[in-house]
């Protein structure tokens, strides 16, 4: 059994790589309401930086 890095609670199995929520590893349902979601807004945000930035060119 492994402890999650998000909600702290026992899971088992593999787990999911937590970033860039953080640099633990954390259980399937973290990773699918948080650290998913998460990573999604940060690819969305650098995808807007990237444009902005083109503009500029
Ligand atoms: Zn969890």
């Amino acid at each position: 059994m492994k402890t999650c890095s998000i909600c702290g609670k026992k899971y088992e199995g593999y787990g999911n790589n937590a970033q860039p929520v953080n640099d633990g590893r954390c259980c399937d349902k973290c990773n699918v309401l948080i650290v998913v979601p998460r990573r999604m807004q940060d690819a969305k945000n650098k995808k807007e930086e990237f444009d902005n930035g083109n503009q500029n060119v």
